[in-house]
Formats: C-alpha cells, sequence, structure tokens
C-alpha cells in the first residue's frame, strides 16, 4: 500500500492487542466490515502477568477461543507473602483462572480473527484521528488512511490516539516493570499466583505451562536501576528464591514503564476507547486483560448499535461512556488501596495481617473485584461484627 492508499468500512480499530482482537473476532462473527490495525505483526510480545481471572476467561470463549485448549497452567486461587506472613485466597469452588503464554493467547486470538471474511489485519502505525465535522472520522497511519462509520482507540496503556484527541488525563503515577520465564525439570507445582510483595518489589509468580511458570516483579525508578541488569540474580537471592532453584530462565527478559492515568471522558469526537487506552489501573490487580476483554465486549455492543440506527449514535457512545467510567471506577478505587498499602513494609505486613484475621472478607473483596461484581453485595455489617 501506497501512502495515498485510502480504504473506507464500516469499523477501524487502532490496536490488536488483547481488546483490539477480541472486538475484531466479535465483530467479524456477525459478519461486520473491519479493518484492524496494528504497527507489530502478531505474537506482539510485551510485559504482563499472564493471569487470566474467570471473568476474562468467560469472554475468551465468546469469541470462540477455549482457554483450556491453549498451553498454560490453571490457578485456583491468590497466595499473599510478605517477609514475616503467607495467606491463600482460594476462588470459589467452580471458579478457576489461568496463566496463558500472551504470545499464545494473541495468536490464537489472531487465528479467530483470520477466520473472519470481514475482518481486515493491517499492519501500519497510525499516527493520528481524523476530524471532521466535529467526530474523529477515522486515522492517518503512516501507510494509508483508514475511514469509518465507528472508530475505537485500543492502542494500549500509552495511546496516542486518545492525547492526541485532546483528552485530558488525571495521572496516577507509574511502575517500572520486569518479566522473565522459568522452565522447571518436572512437573510445575504452582496451582496459586504466588504475590510476593516484598517493598520496594512486589513479585508475581503465574503458571503458564505444564513445566513453565513466568516471574513479573514491579518497582520504583530507583528499584528497578538497582536490579534491571540482573534481574534473575535478584529473584534467586530474593524471599521467593526456592522457587528458583532448579528452574531455568526460558524467555528473553524484558521490561515496560507501565502509566496510571484516568481520563476525563472514554469516548471522543465518537471514538471508543477499549481496552489499556481508556486509564491505566495498576498491574498488580492482575486485571488488565480482563478489563480489555470486557471493554471489547462492551463495545461491540454499542457497534452494532450505531450501526443499525446511525441516529441513535449519541445516545450509544454515551452509555457506553458511562459504562466504561464505572467499569474503570470499580477498579481504580481498589488499585489505589492496595497501591498505597504494598509499597511500604509495615502496609504490607499490616495487609497481611488484615486478610489473616479477616478472611472471610478479604476473599469477599477479592471475588467483588476480580469478577466485577457491584460494591452492593459486599456484607459491610459483617465487616462491622467482625471488627
Ligand atoms: C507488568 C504487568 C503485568 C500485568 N499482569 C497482568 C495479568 O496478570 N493479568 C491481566 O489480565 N493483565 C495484566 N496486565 C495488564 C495487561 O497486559 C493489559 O491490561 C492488556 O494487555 C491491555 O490490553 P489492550 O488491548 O488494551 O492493550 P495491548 O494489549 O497493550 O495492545 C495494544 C496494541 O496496540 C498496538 N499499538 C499501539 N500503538 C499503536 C499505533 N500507534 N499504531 C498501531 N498499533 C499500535 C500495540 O502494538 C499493541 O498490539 C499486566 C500489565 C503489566 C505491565
Amino acid at each position: 500500500m501506497n501512502a495515498s492508499h485510502e480504504m473506507d468500512t464500516q469499523v477501524v480499530i487502532a490496536g490488536a492487542g488483547m481488546g483490539g482482537l477480541a472486538l475484531a473476532a466479535m465483530l467479524g462473527r456477525e459478519n461486520i466490515a473491519v479493518i484492524l490495525i496494528d504497527k507489530e505483526e502478531p505474537p506482539r510480545d510485551r510485559v504482563c502477568g499472564e493471569g487470566i481471572m474467570p471473568m476474562g476467561l468467560e469472554v475468551l470463549r465468546e469469541v470462540g477461543v477455549e482457554p483450556a485448549s491453549l498451553p498454560g497452567g490453571d490457578f485456583m486461587g491468590l497466595e499473599f507473602h510478605t517477609r514475616g506472613q503467607q495467606h491463600t485466597i482460594p476462588f470459589d469452588a467452580a471458579r478457576r483462572g489461568r496463566g496463558i503464554r500472551r504470545t499464545s493467547l494473541i495468536s490464537a486470538l489472531d487465528a479467530q480473527v483470520r477466520r473472519c471474511p470481514s475482518v481486515n489485519p493491517v499492519i501500519d502505525e497510525v499516527l493520528e484521528p481524523i476530524w471532521e465535522g466535529g467526530r474523529i472520522a477515522g486515522f492517518r497511519g503512516r501507510r494509508g488512511i483508514y475511514r469509518a462509520t465507528v472508530v475505537i482507540a485500543a492502542d494500549g496503556a500509552r495511546s496516542r490516539l486518545f492525547r492526541q484527541a485532546g483528552v485530558r488525563f488525571r495521572h496516577r503515577g507509574y511502575r517500572m516493570c520486569l518479566r522473565l520465564h522459568f522452565r522447571v525439570a518436572g512437573r510445575l507445582a504452582l496451582d496459586r499466583v504466588r504475590i510476593g510483595l516484598f517493598s520496594p518489589y512486589d513479585i508475581y509468580l503465574t503458571p503458564v505451562g505444564e513445566q513453565e511458570f513466568l516471574s513479573t516483579t514491579m518497582t520504583h525508578r530507583d528499584g528497578f536501576r538497582a536490579i534491571h541488569r540482573d534481574y534473575e540474580a535478584y529473584l534467586r537471592g530474593s524471599p521467593f528464591g526456592a522457587y528458583f532453584t532448579d528452574a531455568d530462565p526460558c524467555s528473553r527478559q524484558l521490561s515496560w514503564h507501565q502509566p496510571l492515568f484516568r481520563p476525563e471522558r472514554f469516548v471522543v469526537g465518537g471514538m471508543l476507547a477499549v481496552g489499556d487506552s481508556g486509564g491505566g489501573i495498576d498491574p498488580c490487580l492482575g486485571l488488565g486483560m480482563s478489563m480489555a476483554l470486557a471493554s471489547a465486549r462492551r463495545a461491540a455492543q454499542c457497534v452494532t448499535e450505531i450501526l443499525d440506527s446511525v441516529p441513535q449514535r449519541e445516545r450509544s457512545v454515551a452509555e457506553f461512556d458511562r459504562w466504561r467510567a464505572r467499569l474503570f471506577g470499580h477498579y481504580a478505587l481498589f488499585d489505589s488501596i492496595f497501591r498505597f498499602l504494598i509499597t511500604s513494609r509495615a502496609g504490607s505486613e499490616t495487609l497481611l495481617w488484615g486478610m489473616r484475621h479477616w478472611p472471610t472478607t478479604a476473599r469477599a473483596i477479592t471475588q467483588i473485584v476480580a469478577d466485577n461484581r457491584p460494591w452492593r453485595t459486599f456484607r459491610w455489617r459483617e465487616l462491622l461484627r467482625l471488627a
């Protein structure tokens, strides 16, 4: 395609990560014409904890990707550690999460998209939104121009499109992140995500195969500088060192700077924000992919409403905006409290002490957050009685 190439379609999506691919697959199943643009060829590896919560697994199944058919490892709950304490929060009996290498998941979603004749995946870097008549009518890419009836930004946590469209953001800090996969000789015994709160580092161990697990670490800038040259040595010397005794690295070490921000709106000029482009929650919650998948499902509903009745556009996008704000608020409140506690040693020990003394409450909060259940389902009276 040369620079003057122009394409016109029903829906254009910038970003074929978790959210963009899921949305394209959902629209493709309805035979809606989609151009899906990403600057990189799949499988688009990047730093991620690779643990998918039950809520995200449900959406994957809806788009035709069966998580159990992909190499990975199930987890039945979360196991928290500090230097002095330990506490396990099990999921409900029927619920389980699954760790899947991000590259496997992206490849599976990409294959699903390629089965849809109405979806046209394009490799290009999107440079800016195109405004026409007070609305974003498409994107200008390095190699072409893409116009559509509905325009979606799914270009991840550093969304260029939302910033360029003039949306103001409230910055909520940032996290420096590292990841490395390890392979063990025998069968892996890791059926819960291990979360080590060793301020200024939090370490997450996720099963991603019968013999493989992933170690992700988050910290501040100085903490990152101190370990990034020899991350493996840091892990082996950390309180989680025993997990690495018979394990060897089996992937490339990657690092990432994750911005945490809250946009004032989730729709601008009619362009909908799917996934991290509409706000950065702290990766410590392990919910970003589930949020991206859930927002893709809601965006698919909004797109079909608009295509069915273009005059209803304003109402449909306003409803999407409100829904998105609620979803973001659900997690942002919790991640601010959690992050505040885990960034100090005293806070981490207090958190674990609280979990151990109020296990029912800790479990109820985890389920509300992980499953996006309304806070009104929380039994406040029980908390007061326990207190
Ligand atoms: C350290 C860490 C640990 C995490 N752990 C977990 C976890 O355990 N569980 C979980 O659910 N989530 C986790 N997350 C969050 C999760 O990775 C993200 O929330 C999720 O990937 C967001 O999906 P997305 O589709 O919005 O963006 P992405 O998956 O980032 O996709 C964005 C896509 O847009 C493309 N793109 C960007 N700019 C352009 C452009 N200008 N033109 C064209 N294409 C472009 C990129 O190439 C990319 O493919 C973690 C994140 C971090 C940083």
